[in-house]
């Protein structure tokens, strides 16, 4: 791939159409097998722009978190609400939004799994999250 910008706008597109029929597909690097996290068409460690596409088992663990009491715009309505970094299981850590919790008791380390709900701010589009795991 010589243009970077073609393969993350290709990337990038691939994954919210996925994400779109509720599936989260990771993209791994066939090369050196690193996870590749956000999408974006090629490896950030070997530069190889062989990749393949991974269906994430969506179970992960909070890794940091903050409590949002605070905010602007269209968000402002949705206060408290957590925003944390989950690691999945397989290894890519994610920047995303922890929901159905007490904010108050969601702690770093507590298992959480993926969910697809609509946007807050745009209904009509389907968005990931995180909700704490039912535990088996
Ligand atoms: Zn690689």
């Amino acid at each position: 791939v010589t243009d970077v910008g073609e393969a993350l706008t290709n990337s990038a597109a691939r994954f919210w159409e996925a994400v779109a029929e509720r599936r989260f597909l990771l993209e791994r690097c066939s090369s050196c097998e690193t996870w590749i996290w956000y999408p974006r068409g090629f490896c950030p460690e070997c530069g190889s722009s062989d990749t393949f596409w991974y269906e994430s088992s969506g179970r992960g663990e909070i890794y940091t978190l903050t409590v949002v009491r605070r905010s602007w715009g269209p968000w402002e309505s949705l206060v408290p609400y957590v925003l944390a970094y989950v690691r999945l299981d397989e290894g890519p850590c994610i920047l995303s939004n922890v929901i159905e919790c007490d904010v108050d008791s969601v702690r770093v380390g507590q298992q959480v799994e993926l969910c697809f709900v609509p946007s807050a701010i745009e209904p009509e589009t389907t968005v990931f999250a995180f909700r704490p795991a039912i535990q088996p």
